[in-house]
């Protein structure tokens, strides 16, 4: 018997779910793949190799330190862009990891031209969704493209509702800016890779996509997170579950307390509304979620035994229908999965 939840990633899945993107964008876009935020929290060194394996040669990470674990991870080959910018006190993380900045202002611009001469950088431009990125005017003023800019790109805000009329406006917006320029061009994360050709350009950016969630539909399943009953008891009607006593038995009940809570990143607001499986029987949440421990309603789960593991994230449920039920999106539940799982990999590695 085990007090430990165990995670398992499935690197056969994030490799396929590459393979399926790649196969959707038209012929002669490169497909990157973004491993920000450790990979989604499924293990950026794990899935890097994997999927240079599968032939990856552009990565992106949101933050220089990210970019130095990768670039230790995959040694000299593949190009690591750093979507935050740059700034002059990350100077030696840039050079010592041939790292290539994503910048955003005029400002980085200027720093990276005169700290790094020559050395690769993109350019981001916003066509709309105003985060990160020049304004057109700014864009305009800075006159003609430096050399070592080798990629210009924007994201867009939409792209997760394709009916969006900000897509078509983001899109001819990046048109316009970029008609002519040698540099590649990259508009397109996962959601505009499914908008269709016209969003695909010379590079597409896919993150969650990769990870098993929406948008990307049919993705294959990457996650699995099981979870040890710690103990059972029958609680009878009236009386209450967890902390501000807000389940309260209506009939004769069983609960069953796991070993998981919201320090593990099952998010406080799935109190009362997710659910656990025991093989297909869904078990649910009985009362709020505490840091290490949740209540689940196995009265009608006769077979349910302590010792025994529970399913969070699996076949029967995927990281979004347990967001949905928390309120919250796929990409939150998969960067918020914890640090005291037993994490295992499944699936080949980077050798073959
Ligand atoms: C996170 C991010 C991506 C990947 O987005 P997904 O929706 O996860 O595919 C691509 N580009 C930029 C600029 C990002 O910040």
């Amino acid at each position: 018997m085990t007090l430990q939840s165990s995670l398992t990633i499935d690197l056969d899945a994030i490799a396929a779910n590459w393979q399926a993107l790649d196969r959707a964008s038209v012929a002669g876009t490169e497909t990157a793949a973004v491993l920000k935020a450790d990979a989604y929290g499924c293990g950026a060194s794990h899935v890097a190799l994997r999927l240079a394996r599968e032939g990856v040669r552009t990565f992106f990470t949101a933050l220089p330190e990210e970019g130095k674990t990768l670039r230790r991870t995959l040694g000299d080959g593949p190009a690591i862009y750093v979507f935050a910018g740059y700034a002059s006190g990350h100077r030696q993380c840039f050079a010592e990891n041939a790292l290539r900045p994503v910048l955003n202002t005029a400002r980085q611009a200027s720093a990276w031209l005169s700290d790094m001469p020559g050395a690769s950088a993109a350019l981001q431009l916003d066509t709309g969704m105003n985060r990160l990125g020049l304004e057109p005017d700014e864009f305009a003023r800075l006159g003609p493209l430096p050399g070592c800019i080798d990629m210009v790109m924007s994201h867009l805000a939409c792209a997760d509702t394709p009916d969006h009329a900000q897509n078509a406006r983001q899109l001819a917006c990046f048109r316009e800016l970029t008609a002519g320029l040698s540099a590649r061009r990259s508009l397109a994360a996962t959601g505009g890779i499914l908008l269709g050709a016209d969003y695909h350009f010379d590079l597409t950016r896919p993150g969650i996509g990769l990870y098993g969630g929406r948008p990307h539909a049919g993705s294959a399943r990457v996650v699995r997170l099981d979870v040890p009953i710690l103990q059972l008891r029958d609680v009878a009607p009236g009386e209450t579950v967890g902390y501000g006593a807000t389940w309260v038995a209506d009939r004769p009940s069983r609960i069953a307390t796991i070993a998981a809570g919201y320090a593990d990143g099952l998010l406080r607001t799935a109190s009362n509304r997710a659910t656990a499986y025991h093989d297909a029987t869904p078990l649910p949440f009985a009362g709020r979620v505490s840091m290490d421990l949740i209540g689940l309603d196995v009265t009608g789960c006769p077979e349910a035994a302590e010792g025994e593991m529970v399913e969070i994230i699996g076949p029967n449920q995927s990281i979004d229908k347990f967001a949905d039920a928390a309120g919250t999106i796929g990409y939150e539940v998969l960067t918020s999965l914890g640090s005291r799982y037993a994490r295992s990999y499944t699936g080949a590695r980077s050798s073959r």
